[in-house]
């Protein structure tokens, strides 16, 4: 009987849906408790000028040493803490983290050309408190507002456009540079793109990765750089993987560059011996 089907099909889905909606209740409270027990701590991966690939900063990834559940990666947190909007209070905890770092590499090392580059969801530029709230972090930490960058998606640039543009300026008149992230795979209607005041755009991995075998990549990473240079935006590479991929986006005339072939995400520790100037 087709009732009896569609019976048994309702309970299987509900048994597994179930099983689902468990887990992610239990995630949601180990991600409130992390929170409080401060467990998310930023990793460090180097960002490049693609000419000589020096370091010129850093992007600072979010990464959860978890106590019952080990090392987490953002894939497994970020979705749900975005869901939930606890994605805010992680956001706050990364940027504080990663500007402490990096005073203290510039106490420790000198080095005044660096800066940290911290993502935040797209829901704190809805919020008029942002550029105080930052302002307040870097007090706080005694890091200069010029050496912190801010990545954000697409998905910012659609809503409440007021209060957004707001922000950013805010933001810009502190002396924070602004990056658009995984730029190309979002709702990117160019139209909207030249009303705020971008920094530079970050051009996404998928069009990047073995950019030399797809002429199709190619053609849309020239177009990006393109249209960057005329709004007098910068432009960085993310997931170069490779030596052809890298000397490919350099002649295109993409300055920046960040992927494995250069640097992998690293925690503090290891990434101070790359800092050391000679
Ligand atoms: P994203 O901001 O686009 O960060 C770049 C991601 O690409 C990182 O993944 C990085 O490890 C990865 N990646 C870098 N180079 C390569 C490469 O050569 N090959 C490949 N396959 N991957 C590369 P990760 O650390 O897993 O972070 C994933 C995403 O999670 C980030 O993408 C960002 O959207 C989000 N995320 C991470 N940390 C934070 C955070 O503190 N706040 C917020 N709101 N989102 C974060
Ligand atoms: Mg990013
Ligand atoms: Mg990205
Ligand atoms: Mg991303």
């Amino acid at each position: 009987h087709a009732k009896d089907k569609g019976k048994g099909r309702y309970e299987v889905f509900d048994a597994s849906m179930h099983k689902k909606v468990q887990n992610a209740l239990r995630l949601e409270t180990d991600i409130r408790e992390a929170i409080i027990k401060s467990e998310f701590i930023p990793h460090f991966q180097p960002i490049v000028r693609l000419s000589d690939e020096a370091i010129v900063g850093f992007e600072a990834l979010a990464r959860w040493e978890s106590d019952q559940r080990g090392f987490v990666y953002p894939s497994e947190f970020i979705p749900l803490a975005e869901e939930t909007n606890l994605i805010m209070a992680i956001d706050f905890e990364i940027l504080e983290k990663a500007c402490r770092q990096l005073k203290l590499w510039q106490d420790q090392f000198k080095r005044f050309d660096l800066y940290v580059s911290c993502n935040l969801f797209a829901n704190h530029f809805f919020n008029r408190t942002l550029p105080g709230d930052i302002m307040k972090i870097l007090k706080e930490v005694g890091l200069d507002p010029s050496h912190l960058h801010i990545e954000l998606t697409e998905r910012a640039l659609l809503e409440n456009t007021h209060i957004v543009l707001e922000n950013m300026n805010a933001l810009k008149q502190m002396g924070i540079k602004i990056l658009l992230d995984d730029f190309g795979t979002g709702y990117s209607s160019l139209s909207y793109l030249h009303r705020f005041p971008i920094d530079v755009l970050k051009i996404d991995r998928s069009f990047i990765n073995n950019v030399d075998e797809h002429d199709n990549h190619q053609a849309i990473i020239k177009a990006i750089i393109d249209l960057a240079t005329n709004l007098q935006m910068a432009t960085v590479g993310e997931g170069i993987e490779n030596l052809s991929d890298a000397k490919l986006l350099q002649e295109m005339d993409c300055m920046y560059g960040q992927g494995f072939y250069f640097y992998k995400p690293m925690p503090a520790h290891d990434l101070a011996k790359h800092l050391q100037l000679p």
